[in-house]
């Protein structure tokens, strides 16, 4: 769709929250430049399974007054225009931003909104704020986060990759209950992007990782988890339980499936003193029947801990960026095979549900 508006307008990509497949390009004004934001031009916006929900209308919600959301919440953007009371960022930085913003909660008060207490948060894209998919946005330094030019084509993953960063960070932080902790061995459960950047995450610390997901190798996703040095197991092939009978305790076991199921099966699997991050979100209402009572009797007995993990904060965003680069230096060009779908704005948009692959990306740049 040929890209001709007003002087004042821009296109962006926008559904109506909780109706299916009402995804459709809009037009909004150009962004206010203010004493105290920037100007980001987008560069391009990850498409993630949250987004997926939402266009699908099952999660989000459009901004106080508006019926339309406008989505994306993985930017990759350039700075073009700065607050005169901004000082921490310059023209030209490229630049990723975070997604929740704050309440009135105790915890958001003391700049923690990725705990926040009374969940009264908006999340740009997602709840109540528009989202990324847009020419250009206007935001304040303290959401944005500065990217080195060297890390343009991989930028755009730094905010799912800061999901998992909060995971690690929160399991590091449970874990000073045990005066020694060293993770040898861990599990992640899904190898979508979450999965593979936790699956990376953990290969570059060092540990010995697992990597369980429904769909039998040969696939993309099974060769990244080899080309890290992770082992990929399908759990459509092996059983899940005699597969990881062999290992030595395992630590960590990071859920991403996306699913509820095989948070039951991990409770089981995790070893004692380990910790069990939840990070699946599960749109629908199913019951399972499970062993309860083993489950129970082996948490109590090894000292196991399960703990569920959303969002992210700036410091998770920090660390993303510089994990990046550890990962370019560890596994030259291997990040960027996880971006299986370059699509344009606006041409492509309305068919972003579609892309299949690991991650699709909607490119802004002018071609
Ligand atoms: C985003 C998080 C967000 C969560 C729930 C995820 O896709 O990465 O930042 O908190 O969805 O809305």
């Amino acid at each position: 769709m040929p890209n001709v508006l007003s002087q004042n307008a821009m296109t962006a990509v926008a559904t109506y929250p909780r109706q299916a497949r009402a995804i459709h390009l809009t037009t909004v004004p150009q962004p206010v430049l203010a004493g105290d934001n920037v100007i980001v031009d987008v560069i391009r916006v990850g498409i993630c399974g949250t987004d997926k929900e939402i266009i699908d209308g099952h999660f989000g919600t459009a901004p106080n007054g508006s019926n339309e959301l406008i989505l994306g919440h993985e930017v990759l953007g350039k700075v073009v225009d700065i607050g005169d009371q901004v000082t921490s960022l310059t023209s030209g930085q490229l630049v990723v931003a975070t997604v929740r913003r704050p309440d009135d909660c105790p915890m958001c008060r003391v700049g923690q909104s990725d705990f926040c207490l009374w969940r009264g948060y908006t999340e740009h894209g997602i709840i109540g704020r528009h989202g990324f998919m847009v020419e250009r946005f206007a935001e304040r330094p303290e959401y944005l986060i500065p990217v080195p030019d060297s890390l343009e084509s991989l930028g755009v993953l730094v905010e799912p990759l800061s999901v998992v960063e909060k995971a690690l960070r929160v399991t590091n932080a449970v874990q000073q209950r045990l005066l020694d902790w060293t993770p040898k061995t861990a599990v992640v459960i899904g190898a979508g992007p979450i999965g593979l950047l936790g699956t990376m995450l953990l290969r570059s610390l060092d540990v010995d990782v697992y990597t369980i997901a429904r769909r039998p190798a040969p696939h993309l996703a099974a060769s990244i988890v080899s080309a890290c040095g992770a082992h990929y197991f399908s759990s459509s092939e092996h059983n899940v339980s005699v597969l990881t009978r062999d290992l030595s305790n395992i630590d960590v076991i990071f859920e991403a499936s996306g699913d509820s199921e095989p948070v039951f099966t991990s409770m089981s699997l995790l070893g004692n003193n380990g910790v069990l991050v939840l990070l699946s979100l599960t749109g629908s209402d199913r019951s399972l029947p499970v062993p309860a009572d083993a489950i129970n009797r082996e948490f109590v007995l090894g000292n196991k801990l399960m703990v569920g993990s959303v969002n992210s904060h700036y410091v998770d965003f920090v660390s993303g960026v510089e994990r990046l680069a550890t990962f370019e230096s560890l596994w030259p060009g291997l990040t960027s095979r996880l971006m299986t779908a370059r699509l344009q704005a606006f041409d492509d948009a309305l068919h972003i549900r579609d892309a299949g692959g690991i991650k699709a990306v909607l490119e802004f740049a002018p071609r």
